[in-house]
């Protein structure tokens, strides 16, 4: 069994060991040692990263009272020098103290409970058994666990010698270990086993901020960041809020106001410019309904899909003709009657179009598909002259 040296001094970055085992798995080695700096993963809490005699480690994890580091070259020492990520270090103690804070005000606020931890590199989870979590709850409990923080509480740490000490602890989840028990506590806001590793004091944690919350098997699962990683948070939408300030000739009190007036503004162009357009279909209409022939194909440089697909609607009120409309810069291809062909246009897209890289459908009357280039709705076209005529 080797010595947790992380548990006695979480500040402690580096550390000589002996090797005191060595095993090869499939392409890496698992490496035991006499004392190690490296805490294991536990409970939805990813393990230490760093090096090991110069390799980096993989990953840590505890087995059967031992800690295994894997690598992916063995260490050519039996002495070696162990060095953990610090930085990474700190990010799991900030955001997993945040996790103990955060659980314990739900517990003590609303009687709900913390049954799921999950800390990736990209987002950070817990599950709470509690439904219908407004955003003032939210905000209530944000708030009072950032007090926690400037109250810059100290968490301790306390190792039982037998289960039966613990009825001494105001435990917000029974215990499921019966030994190597710690019993990590926050005076007034927090006490649960718990063998990750933590701060000294609440101060540490840095921000707590909550992301957002949803539905999940019936609890509540809350997004949330702690210390650097809320701030590097902040920093990423504090630049792309100036960049909407910017855009917008805005400040942070009439932002939103001023994306609602342009939208308003956007939603009145577009209006317009389908009125305009509807009048340039009559022009594109009368060219289709000019000829004698039942069939009728045109590219358009100009058009885009919903474009052709009113200029076919406005031909089928007052002709019988099949249309294969293409659009040049949406690379796409319309093909449309009025139920008076035996053509099923779904059916020819469905067929010829997804060999030539094509994808669409639509009904027997209707459908278009999109092609990766202009030669592909060419073969296309050829490949479905002969089924339609
Ligand atoms: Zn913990």
């Amino acid at each position: 069994m080797s010595v947790k040296l992380y548990e006695k001094d979480v500040y402690l970055t580096e550390c000589t060991s002996h090797v005191i085992g060595i095993s090869q798995e499939k392409d890496h080695f698992l490496v035991l040692l006499d004392q190690t700096i490296f805490s294991p993963r536990a409970g939805g809490q990813p393990g230490d990263t760093g090096t090991i005699d110069g390799s980096p480690v993989i990953s840590v994890f505890e087995k059967n009272e031992k800690i295994y580091h894997a690598l992916s070259k063995a260490p050519k020492n039996k002495e070696v020098l162990c060095k953990i990520n610090w930085a990474n270090r700190l990010d799991m103690m900030q955001n997993h103290c945040g996790e103990h804070i955060l659980s314990g005000i739900f517990f003590s606020e609303y009687h709900a409970t913390n049954k799921g931890f999950h800390m990736g590199n990209d987002t950070i989870t817990m599950d709470i058994n509690m439904q219908n979590i407004t955003d003032e709850i939210l905000r209530k409990v944000e708030n009072i666990a950032n007090d926690v923080v400037y109250a810059n509480l100290p968490v301790e740490t306390n190792i039982l010698k037998s289960v039966h000490e613990a009825g001494r602890y105001p435990l917000r989840k029974p215990l499921n270990v019966t030994e190597d028990i710690k019993i990590v506590t926050i005076n007034g806001v927090d006490c649960v086993a718990c063998c990750g590793t933590h701060p000294f004091r609440t101060g540490e944690v840095g921000i707590i901020k909550i992301l957002k919350a949803e539905n999940y098997k019936g609890m509540t699962r809350i997004y949330f960041k702690c210390g650097k990683r809320a701030l590097e948070d902040y920093q990423i939408k504090h630049d792309s809020q100036m960049q909407l300030y910017q855009l917008f000739s805005a400040n942070e009190l009439n932002l939103m106001e001023k994306i609602k007036k342009e939208e308003q503004k956007n939603q009145e162009i577009k209006k317009q410019l389908l009125e305009i357009k509807d009048s340039i279909y009559e022009t594109e209409v009368n060219k289709i309904t000019e000829g004698f022939d039942r069939f009728y194909l045109h590219k358009y440089s100009f058009y885009d899909m919903n474009d052709l697909k009113r200029i076919a609607k406005k031909v089928s009120t007052t002709e019988d003709k099949f249309l294969t409309l293409i659009s040049i810069p949406e690379k796409g291809v319309l093909l449309f009657h009025n139920g008076g062909f035996n053509i099923h246009c779904g059916n020819l897209i469905k067929e010829y179009a997804p060999d030539l890289g094509g994808k669409g459908g639509g009904s027997d009357k209707m459908a278009q598909a999109a092609f990766p280039s202009v030669e592909a709705i060419d073969k296309f076209l050829e490949k479905i002259d002969n089924k339609i005529r």
